[in-house]
């Protein structure tokens, strides 16, 4: 197991507060803005697009970042795409795909608003939704979902990790049901990519979009899509860098990934998160994951010992553990636990509205743990929590 507090030295602002909102997002170590600050002072260039040595050297950078990224998570740097974050690379499938008339989408009720609201939209062209509820602790039965499937269901598009309850949901056994079916899915990996093993290869999905400011511990601004098949998609986004013809009112495409990243990347930012990814790798998922599942399973043990505060979600989490203080709104039990004990802790609808009014709530509190929280901070919040009785008796 790592040591947690060698690696808090990488993440100067853990001195300053009690950071538990890294579902949101997560603070990026210092080799990697170290990565970030060499690209700008040494070698700032575009990617892809010169000749000298300033243009060579960021491509190469840049396209290394690429290597690191893909490897991670077991698959090829071509089926590897660089977006801005988890929302850009969902909506591009969306936008991308080849949509008709009577199409019909599998989501669920657990979705982030990013999953959701691109398939919702769709609704405009004739393409239909179905949205499958989860249990009451956030976890959805796959027969829901297969008995959701229609002859005319193309794609199925569910969330590997719930951003409100932490619930992790069998993605493979549900990428095999929807294949038998010939349906194509699509992960959203923003919660589990980092946090737990993502093998693409053997999760055998078709599409999966995570964030590169999350679990990667990369730089906001990044974000990684997955395509297993990019030959059969022609992006919605077209500009420079994805054509590597154009003659008269015809062009002809790059090979992916160029063909899907229209326009200057964020390329610092990318450099930054093949950096951080190296840092994630080097201490290990899996050490990762252990820590966050048992930080996140005394917090939620002991505050659901205390008889003002309600906890949601499984027993089973990833760094995840919503709660709300009966008769106290969530947003000002955030601002008391910011302004008491320095705690940075999400409060909110968690860009979940439907998962989090099928609460009957309209907020909740959300405490969120990375690989560099610790036992000492489990005691801060619940101790600070317990202390907001006062507040309500
Ligand atoms: N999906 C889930 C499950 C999330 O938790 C989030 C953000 O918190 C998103 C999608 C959107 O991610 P991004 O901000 O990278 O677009």
């Amino acid at each position: 197991m790592y040591d947690v507090y060698a690696v808090r030295e990488d993440f100067p602002v853990l001195k300053e507060v009690v950071y538990l909102d890294s579902t949101a997002t997560t603070q990026t170590p210092i080799p990697a803005v170290e990565a970030m600050v060499e690209y700008f002072y040494k070698y700032a260039g575009n990617h892809g697009r010169g000749a000298h040595r300033l243009a060579r050297e960021t491509t190469n950078r840049y396209e290394d970042a690429r290597e690191t990224v893909a490897s991670f998570l077991n698959t090829e740097p071509s089926k590897t795409i660089f977006m801005k974050n988890t929302t850009e690379g969902i909506n591009l499938i969306a936008n991308s795909y080849p949509w008709e008339a009577g199409d019909h989408i599998v989501t669920t009720l657990l979705e982030h608003h990013s999953n959701l609201l691109p398939w919702l939209r769709l609704q405009k062209k004739g393409v239909s939704v179905t949205i499958v509820n989860p249990d009451s602790r956030g976890r959805i039965d796959n027969s829901l979902i297969e008995n959701a499937f229609t002859e005319k269901t193309k794609l199925i598009a569910i969330t590997q990790v719930s951003n409100v309850f932490g619930s992790v949901q069998d993605v493979k056994s549900i990428t095999k049901i929807a294949h038998r079916n010939g349906i194509k899915v699509l992960i959203d990996g923003a919660q589990s990519a980092g946090h737990m093993p993502v093998n693409l290869k053997d999760l055998g999905c078709d599409f999966f979009a995570t964030a590169g400011h999350k679990g990667l511990l990369g730089p906001q601004g990044t974000g990684v899509l997955y395509i297993k098949e990019p030959e059969t998609l022609e992006s919605a986004s077209l500009g420079g860098g994805t054509v590597s013809a154009v003659s008269g009112l015809t062009y002809v495409l790059e090979p992916s990934p160029a063909c899907f990243e229209a326009g200057t990347p964020n390329i610092p930012g990318v450099i930054g998160l093949g950096k951080a990814v190296e840092y994630v790798e080097k201490i290990g998922v899996p050490e990762i994951e252990k820590h966050e599942m048992e930080l996140s399973r005394e917090a939620a043990k002991r505050l659901s010992e205390l008889e003002h505060v309600e906890v949601y979600g499984p027993e089973e989490r990833v760094g995840i553990v919503p709660f709300n203080v009966i008769g106290l709104h969530a947003h000002d039990v955030a601002l008391i636990l910011d302004q008491t004990r320095k705690i940075c802790i999400r409060s909110g609808h968690h860009c979940a509205i439907p998962i989090t009014r099928f609460l009957k709530v309209d907020s909740t509190v959300r405490a969120s743990f990375a690989l560099y929280n610790t036992r000492e901070e489990v005691d801060i919040l619940v101790n600070a929590v317990e202390g907001l009785k006062a507040l309500v008796s």
